[in-house]
Protein backbone atom coordinates (compact mmCIF):
# COMPACT_ATOMS: atom_id res chain seq x y z
CA UNK A 1 0.00 0.00 0.00
CA UNK A 2 1.59 3.38 -1.53
CA UNK A 3 1.09 6.37 1.13
CA UNK A 4 -0.62 9.20 -0.44
CA UNK A 5 0.46 12.40 0.69
CA UNK A 6 -1.56 15.36 1.18
CA UNK A 7 -0.86 18.68 -0.47
CA UNK A 8 0.73 20.27 3.00
CA UNK A 9 2.70 17.24 2.83
CA UNK A 10 3.89 17.40 -0.67
CA UNK A 11 4.87 21.50 0.38
CA UNK A 12 6.70 20.27 3.26
CA UNK A 13 8.68 17.61 1.66
CA UNK A 14 9.67 19.77 -1.11
CA UNK A 15 10.20 22.93 0.95
CA UNK A 16 7.69 24.96 -1.08
CA UNK A 17 4.39 26.72 0.23
CA UNK A 18 1.30 25.71 -1.47
CA UNK A 19 1.07 29.03 -3.14
CA UNK A 20 4.72 28.57 -4.71
CA UNK A 21 3.16 24.85 -5.98
CA UNK A 22 0.06 26.48 -7.60
CA UNK A 23 3.23 28.77 -9.83
CA UNK A 24 4.21 25.69 -11.21
CA UNK A 25 2.41 24.42 -14.59
CA UNK A 26 3.06 21.42 -16.17
CA UNK A 27 3.59 21.72 -20.31
CA UNK A 28 4.41 19.49 -23.53
CA UNK A 29 6.68 20.71 -25.33
CA UNK A 30 4.87 19.82 -28.97
CA UNK A 31 8.36 19.81 -30.26
CA UNK A 32 10.08 16.78 -28.20
CA UNK A 33 7.59 15.38 -26.50
CA UNK A 34 8.84 15.86 -23.31
CA UNK A 35 7.54 17.63 -20.26
CA UNK A 36 8.60 20.44 -18.47
CA UNK A 37 7.16 22.93 -16.00
CA UNK A 38 7.02 26.63 -16.22
CA UNK A 39 6.88 28.31 -13.02
CA UNK A 40 5.42 32.21 -13.18
CA UNK A 41 7.03 34.57 -10.76
CA UNK A 42 5.27 35.22 -7.34
CA UNK A 43 5.70 38.67 -7.45
CA UNK A 44 5.55 39.83 -10.62
CA UNK A 45 2.88 38.69 -12.88
CA UNK A 46 3.73 40.92 -16.13
CA UNK A 47 7.42 38.75 -16.44
CA UNK A 48 7.52 35.60 -18.29
CA UNK A 49 7.22 32.45 -16.86
CA UNK A 50 11.02 30.44 -15.76
CA UNK A 51 11.15 27.15 -17.24
CA UNK A 52 12.16 23.76 -15.44
CA UNK A 53 13.16 21.07 -17.26
CA UNK A 54 15.49 18.25 -16.49
CA UNK A 55 18.50 17.40 -18.13
CA UNK A 56 18.62 14.11 -18.19
CA UNK A 57 22.76 14.10 -19.22
CA UNK A 58 23.35 15.76 -16.09
CA UNK A 59 20.66 14.27 -14.13
CA UNK A 60 19.88 17.70 -13.30
CA UNK A 61 16.86 20.50 -12.91
CA UNK A 62 17.76 23.60 -14.90
CA UNK A 63 15.59 26.86 -15.05
CA UNK A 64 16.02 29.74 -16.57
CA UNK A 65 15.87 32.39 -13.62
CA UNK A 66 19.07 34.20 -13.19
CA UNK A 67 19.48 32.73 -9.84
CA UNK A 68 20.17 29.58 -11.89
CA UNK A 69 21.86 31.17 -14.35
CA UNK A 70 24.36 33.97 -12.70
CA UNK A 71 25.41 36.80 -15.36
CA UNK A 72 28.99 36.19 -16.42
CA UNK A 73 31.73 37.92 -15.65
CA UNK A 74 33.08 39.21 -19.00
CA UNK A 75 36.44 40.27 -17.76
CA UNK A 76 36.89 37.26 -16.30
CA UNK A 77 35.22 34.69 -18.02
CA UNK A 78 33.44 33.20 -14.51
CA UNK A 79 29.98 33.79 -13.27
CA UNK A 80 29.49 36.44 -10.72
CA UNK A 81 27.80 34.04 -8.07
CA UNK A 82 27.51 30.35 -7.86
CA UNK A 83 23.97 29.13 -9.32
CA UNK A 84 21.38 28.64 -6.67
CA UNK A 85 18.55 26.21 -6.29
CA UNK A 86 15.84 28.14 -6.89
CA UNK A 87 12.57 27.40 -5.87
CA UNK A 88 10.95 26.96 -9.21
CA UNK A 89 13.03 24.10 -8.82
CA UNK A 90 11.81 22.89 -6.19
CA UNK A 91 8.00 23.72 -6.91
CA UNK A 92 8.13 22.03 -10.32
CA UNK A 93 9.71 18.87 -8.42
CA UNK A 94 6.77 19.13 -6.03
CA UNK A 95 4.44 19.49 -8.85
CA UNK A 96 5.72 17.00 -10.33
CA UNK A 97 5.75 14.67 -7.53
CA UNK A 98 1.80 15.43 -7.15
CA UNK A 99 1.01 14.48 -10.46
CA UNK A 100 2.78 11.62 -10.87
CA UNK A 101 0.93 10.40 -7.12
CA UNK A 102 -2.33 11.45 -8.94
CA UNK A 103 -1.30 9.27 -11.96
CA UNK A 104 -0.88 6.17 -9.89
CA UNK A 105 -3.76 6.77 -7.84
CA UNK A 106 -5.66 6.96 -11.01
CA UNK A 107 -3.68 3.64 -12.29
CA UNK A 108 -4.53 2.13 -9.33
CA UNK A 109 -8.35 2.75 -9.44
CA UNK A 110 -8.33 1.39 -12.95
CA UNK A 111 -6.65 -1.89 -12.14
CA UNK A 112 -8.86 -2.31 -9.00
CA UNK A 113 -11.95 -1.84 -11.28
CA UNK A 114 -10.68 -4.53 -14.29
CA UNK A 115 -10.21 -6.95 -10.78
CA UNK A 116 -13.84 -6.32 -9.92
CA UNK A 117 -15.14 -7.00 -13.53
CA UNK A 118 -13.27 -10.38 -14.02
CA UNK A 119 -14.31 -11.48 -10.70
CA UNK A 120 -17.67 -10.90 -11.91
CA UNK A 121 -17.39 -12.26 -14.87
CA UNK A 122 -15.35 -15.42 -13.56
CA UNK A 123 -18.81 -15.65 -10.85
CA UNK A 124 -20.96 -14.70 -14.08
CA UNK A 125 -19.17 -17.99 -15.99
CA UNK A 126 -19.25 -20.27 -12.71
CA UNK A 127 -23.42 -19.33 -12.65
CA UNK A 128 -23.86 -20.39 -16.11
CA UNK A 129 -21.48 -23.54 -16.34
CA UNK A 130 -24.63 -24.65 -13.98
CA UNK A 131 -26.38 -27.40 -15.99
CA UNK A 132 -29.90 -26.68 -14.90
CA UNK A 133 -29.40 -23.00 -15.71
CA UNK A 134 -28.05 -24.06 -19.12
CA UNK A 135 -30.83 -26.45 -19.75
CA UNK A 136 -33.44 -23.46 -18.78
CA UNK A 137 -31.55 -20.77 -20.85
CA UNK A 138 -32.18 -23.20 -24.22
CA UNK A 139 -35.41 -23.67 -23.54
CA UNK A 140 -36.09 -20.26 -23.34
CA UNK A 141 -34.25 -19.24 -26.31
CA UNK A 142 -36.29 -22.25 -28.37
CA UNK A 143 -39.30 -20.83 -27.00
CA UNK A 144 -38.02 -17.08 -28.35
CA UNK A 145 -37.56 -18.41 -31.52
CA UNK A 146 -41.20 -20.37 -31.95
CA UNK A 147 -42.65 -17.02 -30.83
CA UNK A 148 -40.66 -14.90 -33.51
CA UNK A 149 -42.05 -18.03 -36.04
CA UNK A 150 -44.89 -17.60 -35.17
CA UNK A 151 -44.89 -13.70 -35.57
CA UNK A 152 -43.50 -14.03 -38.96
CA UNK A 153 -45.77 -16.20 -40.10
CA UNK A 154 -49.09 -14.57 -38.93
CA UNK A 155 -48.05 -10.79 -38.19
CA UNK A 156 -51.36 -9.64 -37.30
CA UNK A 157 -51.20 -8.13 -33.72
CA UNK A 158 -54.94 -9.57 -32.59
CA UNK A 159 -53.56 -13.24 -33.48
CA UNK A 160 -51.69 -13.54 -30.54
CA UNK A 161 -54.60 -13.18 -28.13
CA UNK A 162 -55.24 -16.83 -29.43
ZN1 LIG B 1 14.61 29.36 -10.98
Amino acid sequence: MTIILSETEICQRFNVTPEQLAKADRVIDLKTGKVFYQVSSQTDLTKEPYEVRYNSLFKRLTCTCPAGNPPINERTGEPLYAPRNCWHKRAASAAAFEYRQQENIQARKEAEEAARKAEEESQARAYASDKEWQKAEREAEARERRNRRYLANDPAPFSLLK
